[in-house]
């Protein structure tokens, strides 16, 4: 019988000259992760594809379309795997353009790399296209425009064809871009904003803020669910959760009302940077988009951005509120957004938000409270979950991270 399996394309890691091994290799990591719930036998490179195998020899849909979320997949196709032998890769075409589905027109596009096969393409479409005019009479060819095209490569000593290729996400693969630390709420923005740089090849490490102990745990719970969404893509290493409940409540008594919110952020922007300088992360990364709420105002984007001195990426930041719940639906994490929980941006929230915050004002607000004490007293208490799916993320080590360790195996983020 002959074999089904998947072909791997990727497009952008191809034009990275001397990185592309480097690339490759990565993505081959990535997808043995991904996979590691399928029976898969081989993942290996072969002439500008990467091959998956199954010890079944039928590759399925379903692993097409895991395959299709991984990051640096540019498209997947179920091919037949055959030999030279001409009536053997006929066959296979007849079958692939059978299960083809709705169409009206093909042509064929044949193929060869590295090998001395005695065929030429020109040959071999010939040969190939008769074959197909026979088995479907009532379909016509048309070379520029097909519905569908049946791409027949012969590849060393094998012939690979297929008809169904469906587009993977794109992007570069997880852990050729470095890492960074990722501001995760439950809403809609936050896991998007998350994937967007995870599929550019950064290793992902969301840092979510709960309004514990002054609210429920819901909000973790939604975010552990975000993860647990965004992991067969492989972009998140480890969920970092901090309960901001109770400074929540020290700033609010201490700041003018209007200002409130400006210096939770800052509160929760210089945290994150410290859980980054510890992870090794390069940079950190909001949902936000301009002007979508008050908050997002130029000047409120300014006046937090002025607590940290690392980059702050904002992927959404040009997005509409369509575009980005509509990235929401693709990635799996809409379902889970639409369940409102409070969190810490519910708890203490001012009836009237500053929204074009002057300078000044914010510096000396920041300077009535304690700040240095509440930020190092938040990374001190900082509870995480780990996840496996993401090969390249190394979780800091050292003495502070084997204290943290010892409080969060006592703590119900690790239930
Ligand atoms: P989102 O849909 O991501 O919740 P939003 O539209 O509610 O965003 P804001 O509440 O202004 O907008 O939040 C802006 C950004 O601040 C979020 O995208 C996220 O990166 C970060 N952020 C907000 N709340 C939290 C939280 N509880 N924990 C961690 N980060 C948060
Ligand atoms: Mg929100």
């Amino acid at each position: 019988m002959t074999e089904r399996l998947c072909l791997v394309h990727y497009h952008e890691i191809g034009l990275k000259g001397k990185n592309r091994s480097t690339f490759e290799n990565q993505l081959v990591t990535n997808l043995h992760r991904a996979l590691a719930g399928f029976d898969v036998s081989n993942i290996a490179r072969i002439s500008g594809y990467i091959v998956v195998e199954t010890a079944d020899r039928l590759a399925s849909e379903e692993l097409a379309a895991t395959i299709r979320r991984v990051p640096g997949v540019a498209r997947v196709s179920l091919a037949y795997k055959c030999g030279l032998d001409e009536g053997e890769y006929c066959a296979a075409a007849v079958r692939a353009l059978g299960e083809a589905g709705d169409f009206a027109s093909f042509k064929v596009h044949a193929r060869r790399s590295s090998t001395t096969y005695e065929r030429h393409s020109l040959e071999m479409n010939r040969l190939v296209g008769s074959v197909l005019c026979e088995a479907f009479p009532d379909k016509k060819v048309d070379v520029h425009t097909p519905d569908v095209t049946v791409v027949v490569h012969v590849v060393q000593g094998s012939t690979f064809v297929y008809a169904a290729s469906a587009p993977g996400v794109g992007g570069l693969p997880v852990g050729t871009a470095g890492k960074v630390v990722t501001l995760l709420s439950s809403g809609f923005d936050s896991p998007v904003a998350t994937w967007m740089v995870g599929r550019r090849g950064a290793i992902c490490v969301p840092v979510h803020f709960s309004g514990r102990p002054m609210t429920a745990d819901t909000s973790e719970w939604l975010c552990q669910d975000i993860v647990d969404a965004l992991a067969p893509s492989g972009v998140v290493g480890r969920l970092y959760v901090v309960p901001f409940g109770e400074r929540q409540r020290e700033i609010s008594l201490a700041v003018p009302q209007s200002l409130r919110i400006i210096m939770y952020r800052r509160v929760m922007l210089q945290v994150s940077e410290r859980i980054a300088r510890l992870e090794g992360a390069k940079a950190l990364v909001t949902g936000e988009s301009l002007g979508q709420v008050a908050s997002q105002t130029l000047e409120n984007i300014a006046a937090v951005n002025e607590a940290v001195t690392m980059p702050v990426l904002r992927p959404l930041i040009g997005s509409d509120k369509q575009e980005i719940i509509a990235r929401a639906h693709q990635i799996g994490t809409y379902d889970i957004s639409c369940q409102t929980a409070p969190d810490c941006c519910t708890l203490f929230m001012p009836r009237r938000p500053e929204t074009h915050a002057r300078m000044e004002q914010v510096l000396e607000a920041w300077e009535s409270f304690d700040h240095e004490a509440m930020v190092q007293g938040l990374v001190d208490a900082v509870e995480w979950r780990d996840f496996p799916q993401c090969p390249s993320y190394h979780a800091p080590k050292g003495p502070l991270w084997d204290h943290h360790r010892e409080l969060a195996a006592a703590d119900s983020v690790q239930r």
